[in-house]
């Protein structure tokens, strides 16, 4: 079975219709505003079709991790009153999520509006362990919509949780998957089943076994891994070399080794950096050299240096096998890019990415942030998936239970 489309949605018509989106609303706040509107952004276009067709929008989403009671500082009231400044339809907004406050809400929305439900996680029963609980939410979600109600899910970047709003209510109500889904799946498909050759995947960030289960899956699918980041060090610790203190996680130091063993089986190279930045200590003023892989304990630090970041011959062999690739797919920074002295080798791969004709993703929360704050523009890249998380374990091979509950 696969998922039905909003298009088809639009195509039976929703005039009239009361219409629940589950959309990702999590954006950074300070002080009470909006600092980043990018998840705002991409969701208003889904609400914005439905309310231009006449249907009545409501919107449920979460904003941090409130623990299942109403805290005032995740309220979505300000991401309500942004929504308001961007949307093309009216938005209002319900002080609760399925209270007085929301019917009352529901009852006076009229076609062509959008209604924003309060944070969906003030209701310990989104997250409960309890399939009855959360079922039961799910029903009172499903039961503002009245007689002829839908339900559209465009909140890719929770459809790794098993949560009412996100695949309890699809069972309650005829269910679509929104565009931004539909977008991020296609991709994702795209590297996992289609990927044009050489294909070459770039993972970095800080910790090895959190991409364990993605370097498994895509091992025998990609022609190269380039490694880069903290969790490099457990790769050339494997291999033999004096690492100095630099991030190492000795649990999967049998696990990378086979890692190295499977990928000459696989038929794919692991390609690891020739020289690093070995600094003085974890800090963006630390003084610090490059040093070639094999000599990393040889500085002015000995065996104390810390390397924070691939080194420039390692970034242009990177960035030429990127070069040389027709589908590339990166996650994780290749260094501490958060400190300008150690963003180079990160810098200089976005760069090999924008400069690429292949198709190029990026995942990862840290990764697209770190794009953005190096000043690349986004339209340089073939995609840059909005969750993280979401995305990682669709790489992994898991199921997703949102995007399972829409029969996709
Ligand atoms: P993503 O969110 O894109 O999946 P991760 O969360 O795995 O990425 O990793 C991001 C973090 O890894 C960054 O904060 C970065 O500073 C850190 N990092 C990268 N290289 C190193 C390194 N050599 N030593 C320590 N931390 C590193
Ligand atoms: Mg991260």
């Amino acid at each position: 079975m696969t998922a039905k489309t909003l298009e088809s949605l639009l195509s039976e018509g929703v005039q009239g219709r009361a219409v629940l989106v589950r959309s990702d609303l999590n954006v950074p706040l300070a002080d009470g505003a909006v600092t980043d509107d990018g998840r705002i952004r991409a969701s208003l276009p889904v609400l914005e079709k439905l309310a231009r067709s006449g249907a009545r929008v409501l919107v449920t989403a979460h904003l941090g991790r409130p623990k299942g009671e109403p805290v005032p500082e995740f309220s979505l009231s300000p991401v309500a009153a942004r929504m308001q400044e961007l949307s093309s339809a009216p938005v209002k907004r319900a002080e609760d999520l399925t209270g007085e406050s929301a019917r009352s809400a529901v009852a006076e929305l009229a076609e062509g509006e959008i209604l924003l439900l309060e944070n969906v996680r003030f209701d310990p029963r989104e997250t409960s362990k309890d399939a009855a609980e959360r079922g039961a939410l799910a029903q009172e979600l499903a039961a503002l919509t009245g007689q002829s109600g839908a339900y559209v899910n465009d909140a890719f970047g929770a459809v790794h949780r098993a949560h009412a709003s996100v695949a309890d209510i699809a069972s309650q109500l005829p269910a679509y998957q929104g565009d931004l889904v539909a977008s991020e799946l296609q991709v994702l498909k795209r590297l996992t089943e289609s990927a044009e050759r050489p294909y070459t995947v770039v993972l970095g960030g800080s910790k090895v076994s959190d991409k364990l289960a993605v370097i498994e899956n895509l091992l025998p699918k990609a022609d190269a891994l380039l490694i880069g980041g903290g969790m490099v060090f457990t790769f050339l610790k494997a291999q033999g070399y004096g690492i100095g203190g630099s991030l190492v996680e000795n649990d999967e130091l049998e696990t990378v080794k086979g890692f190295l063993e499977q990928a000459q089986q696989k038929d794919c190279r692991i390609v690891l950096p020739t020289d690093v930045v070995m600094a003085a200590s974890f800090a963006a003023n630390a003084e610090h050299e490059i040093l070639p892989v094999d000599s990393l304990e040889t500085g002015a630090h000995g065996a104390d240096a810390l390397g924070l970041d691939i080194g420039p011959a390692s970034a242009e062999a990177f960035a030429a096998e990127v070069a040389a690739s027709r589908t590339v797919f990166w996650n994780g920074p290749m260094g501490v890019f958060e400190m300008e002295a150690f963003s180079k080798g990160t810098a200089a791969l976005a760069e090999a990415l924008t400069q690429s004709e292949a198709f190029t993703v990026v995942g990862g929360g840290d990764s697209a942030a770190a794009v953005r704050a190096l000043g690349f523009d986004e339209s340089g890249f073939g995609h840059i998936s909005t969750g993280g998380g979401a995305s990682l374990e669709y790489l992994e091979g898991k199921t997703l239970p949102g995007i399972q509950a829409l029969g996709a």
